[in-house]
């Protein structure tokens, strides 16, 4: 009898003309069934409508869910966090009318978060994209200039975004875009530099455009406008943006304002209630219009919230509390090696007590984590040790050594 030869049984190529065959159960598929299986289960990942899915599973995360979403990582911050669970539900809720054509159209909740740097904003963003699953692009406002300027054009913004959704178009354009330093593009009448003063108003009025929802030629792979270069159409009008910035100084435009209202209204309004210590609490958007930006920005920017300064007992929690806090990161790491890492309480203290006399915020716990567990993680790895305990006496001796000098003779 003669041999029967295997043959695939998609495609039914004899086992010589293929390079690979494999056996199922009853039957068998060659390598390049499995390459095009592959291709087609990709595609209509891709086509099964991801955006709307996206769009219609979002809706059914209420601001209360986004809230505890967000509280997983981030640390205080109570008002910009409610403040965010709404302008996000509502923005993924107009997202959702578009598709049924509705008549009242429900305008775009861009934000604007006012704060100190290191108080989160970024955090914020990052967490909110993390939880939609969507692209999300962090651009800095002070390399962003106009057309024909020496830096980035705003619509490298675009770009990043496409890179951040893998240049898929459909993702991008109901992606969110944090761009930090705002504040650094406002235009100051007080600002002797002539050039920056005009590119601060150009970019701001080119970020308008973004910000409205506009059809931009982006240059898929960033730099600038060449003739040549082939360009996607990018479709703003989804796109959530987000912007941050310090604000430095505004805190007295704030203060003043109060002061006036204050005189204006003497009976009703009592100036001691005022929590001088954070002001940015009573920001309303005609202290960013004086502060230097221009009111369509404000007015494009709807949802306005601000940080709270980070004081002890936030920083306390950031170091311990996060689903991703510091330390669980390292007891991940030293985990990795075997190794079980525990921290006292005083020591955590301690380190609080020196980001906070050093001013070293947020950014500064890692820092000073670092310098104390640096030779730990040096050593412990190929050692036979496998409990790691530090106190507090470990904890100074060891930030002495390695951090604290240095930080005196910089200050
Ligand atoms: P900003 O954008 O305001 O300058 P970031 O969001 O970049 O600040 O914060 C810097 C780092 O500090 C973050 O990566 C995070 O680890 C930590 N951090 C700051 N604020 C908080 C907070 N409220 N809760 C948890 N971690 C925080």
């Amino acid at each position: 009898m003669a041999k029967q030869v295997l043959e695939c049984s998609f495609c039914g190529r004899k086992k010589p003309e293929t390079n690979l065959l494999i056996a199922g159960i009853n039957a068998h598929v060659c390598d390049r069934c499995i390459e095009q299986a592959h291709g087609i289960v990709l595609e209509e990942l891709k086509s099964g409508g991801a955006a709307l899915k996206s769009a219609t599973d979002l809706i059914l995360k209420k601001p209360k869910e986004i809230r505890t979403f967000l509280d997983q990582y981030v640390i205080g911050q109570e008002q910009t966090k409610k403040v965010m669970s709404v302008a996000v539900y509502n923005h993924y809720k107009r997202l959702m009318q578009l598709q049924h054509e509705e008549d009242v159209e429900i305008e775009k909740s861009n934000i604007i978060m006012v704060g100190q740097t290191g108080t989160g904003k970024t955090l914020v963003a990052k967490t909110i994209a993390r939880m939609l699953e969507v692209p999300l692009a962090i651009v800095d406002a002070t390399v962003l200039t106009e057309a024909g300027y020496v830096g980035e054009d705003v619509e490298s913004i675009l770009t990043r975004l496409l890179q951040a959704a893998d240049y898929d178009l459909a993702k991008a354009e109901r992606g969110i875009v944090f761009i930090d330093e705002i504040d650094k593009i406002a235009r100051k009448s007080d600002n002797p530099s002539i050039t920056r003063d005009v590119s601060g108003e150009g970019v701001q009025q080119a970020l308008l455009k973004l910000l409205e929802g506009t059809v931009v030629n982006v240059p898929p792979k960033g730099g600038r406008k060449h003739p040549d270069q082939k360009f996607i159409e990018v479709n703003t009008k989804d796109i959530l943006f987000i912007a941050g910035g310090a604000f430095d100084g505004i805190e007295r435009i704030i203060s003043k304002r109060l002061n006036r209202t204050a005189v204006g209204y003497t009976t009703s309004r009592n100036l001691d209630s005022i929590d001088k210590d954070n002001l940015l609490q009573y920001i309303i958007p005609k202290d960013i219009k004086d502060f230097g930006l221009i009111p369509e920005i404000i007015g494009r920017l709807p949802v306005l919230t601000h940080m709270d300064p980070l004081d002890r007992a936030t920083l306390r929690a950031i170091l311990t509390e996060p689903k991703n806090a510091l330390i669980k990161q390292y007891q991940k790491l030293f985990a990795m090696d075997e190794v079980k890492f525990t921290i006292d309480d005083n020591a955590l203290d301690y380190i609080v007590d020196k980001a906070l006399e050093y001013k070293l915020g947020a950014r500064g716990l890692r820092s000073l984590c670092e310098a104390i567990l640096t030779d730990a993680m040096y050593e412990l790895p190929s050692s036979d040790e496998k409990q790691l305990h530090i106190d507090v006496d470990y904890t100074r001796d060891a930030l002495t050594k390695n951090l604290l000098k240095r930080l005196e003779i910089a200050s």
